[in-house]
């Protein structure tokens, strides 16, 4: 009984918008909180779906490899919302979502089944169709592009994608109001000059090169402007605005041409969110607050203001790692030459090495790692030799690191390492007396000509405590 009640109050809270993280955490759909979501984890979901009662569950169609493609059916309305989610095979957050969703319309089914109160209020207003991971083959790859490699969000006109094909029939068939097309951005995209992530961003597509308004893409940016206090709120400085020059190919705007209110959602990077679980729970908090928004119609109350004061994405804006203000040595190694920043990015959007983006000044950047080596000197490590088997722990890699070396050479095969820590060996860009870009990723900075700090591969040994800062291990 406790447990209903408090998951009644929970219910309450986030259908009125109160609600805390723990409040959503009752209807996070457990298993979904990772880098890669495929068919496999939701054929379970989709099969528990397919057996109650307030919902419709088809099968579209199939991907190219033969995987099913669900279409699930929510609502009588007259108002029709297609959302679709994971078109790009690598970008699984709303997907999460959308199971989320579900299980509090469930809870709010099961509350209504028990004591004839609590149903869904906007289910008389609105039909609302979703489509979650229309591109299951590119999930499984853990890859933007479909079987073919060909980018179904790209397809929207030429329709060679079983994908995309189903998504354009889908629409054909449904005629929606209103559409929802769900994605993942990458995590160096910046909200505007606010040196911090676009952890959501929005966009009304365009659907001509004039980027028009007419009133279909009207009601989307207003859809936009009535969910920005929300966000606000939510995230202070950390929503963007997508850019809005018009792709032809591409299903919003296309959609938005045939006078479907389009929005665009991208769920961004945040720190220390890996997984991106407050996108996810925010994409919630969003779907939530449409279908209040568009089952009324209040979203008309608002105008574009709030939607043309969100500032734009600013891609490249946000950085994994920045060191700040490491003096480079002169050449003969006496006094400071010039006092730089090294800024690294991951690459591979965030699953690639480190790299070393830009040396000098990055105070234009917003950073998930930031350390401020005031007082430090850049020193190229020394080398090495792996001539016999070397077994390396804590204490004596810490002590070859103070000692000024930075990597190892030669037979990788040699060196067994127990120390726990992460090590280069043969890495690039290590000689000379100066980093050099997209090279130097493995260096150490010195104090009074006291190893301080050891960079390996872009992660971080402080040699005082043998501690690690790993920037590149998620966000
Ligand atoms: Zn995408």
């Amino acid at each position: 009984m406790l447990k209903h009640v408090s998951l009644w109050l929970a219910l309450t809270a986030v259908l009125s918008g109160l609600a805390s993280a723990a409040d959503y955490s009752k209807f996070t759909t457990p298993g979904l909180a990772k880098a890669q979501i495929t068919h496999s984890d939701i054929a379970p979901l989709i099969s528990y779906y397919q057996q109650q009662n307030w919902l419709e569950v088809t099968e579209l169609g199939r991907s190219v490899e033969q995987r099913p493609v669900y279409l699930l059916k929510i609502g009588h309305g007259e108002r029709k919302v297609l959302a679709w989610s994971q078109m790009h095979g690598d970008e699984p957050t709303a997907t999460a979502a959308i199971f989320d969703l579900l299980a509090i319309i469930d809870a709010q089914q099961q509350q209504h089944a028990a004591t004839g109160k609590g149903g869904p209020a906007w289910l008389d207003e609105i039909s609302l169709y979703l489509i979650p991971m229309l591109n299951p083959d590119g999930a499984e790859r853990n890859s933007r592009y479909n079987a073919l490699g060909i980018d179904v969000n790209r397809d929207a006109l030429a329709l060679q994608t079983p994908e995309g094909q189903l998504l354009m029939q889908a629409a054909k068939k449904i005629k929606p109001h209103y559409g929802f097309n769900l994605h993942d951005q990458n995590r160096y995209h910046g909200a505007g000059d606010n040196k911090k992530p676009a952890t959501i961003s929005l966009l009304a597509p365009a659907y001509n090169e004039a980027r028009q308004i007419n009133p279909s893409r009207h009601a989307a940016m207003q859809l936009i402007s009535a969910v920005k206090p929300l966000l606000d709120k939510a995230i202070p400085e950390q929503l963007g605005r997508y850019d809005d020059e018009y792709s032809m190919r591409s299903f919003g705007d296309t959609f938005s041409g045939m006078g479907i209110s389009t929005v665009l959602v991208e769920a961004g990077g945040n720190y220390n969110d890996p997984f991106r679980q407050l996108a996810r729970q925010l994409n919630v908090q969003l779907y939530l607050r449409w279908l209040e928004l568009i089952s009324s119609g209040s979203y008309r109350d608002y105008d574009l203001s709030g939607y043309n004061s969100i500032p734009m994405n600013n891609s490249g804006g946000m950085k994994d790692l920045i060191i700040s203000n490491i003096n480079l040595p002169k050449v003969d190694g006496k006094g400071v030459l010039a006092r730089v920043d090294l800024a690294f990015t991951a690459g591979g959007n965030g699953r690639g090495s480190a790299g070393l983006d830009e040396i000098g000044d990055a105070r234009i950047y917003g950073a998930y790692h930031s350390l401020d080596a005031s007082g430090m000197a850049y020193q190229a490590g020394k080398a090495y030799p792996l001539v016999k088997p070397l077994q390396l722990t804590t204490d004596n890699y810490l002590k070859l690191l103070a000692d000024g070396y930075s990597h190892f050479s030669g037979d990788a095969g040699l060196l067994s390492n127990n120390s726990g820590l992460p090590v280069a060996i043969n890495p690039r860009g290590v000689n000379g007396p100066w980093p050099q870009r997209h090279a130097s990723t493995t260096f150490l900075l010195s104090k009074d000509n006291k190893v301080q700090l050891a960079v390996i591969n872009g992660r971080l040994i402080r040699l005082a405590d043998g501690s690690l800062i790993d920037p590149f291990g998620g966000n």
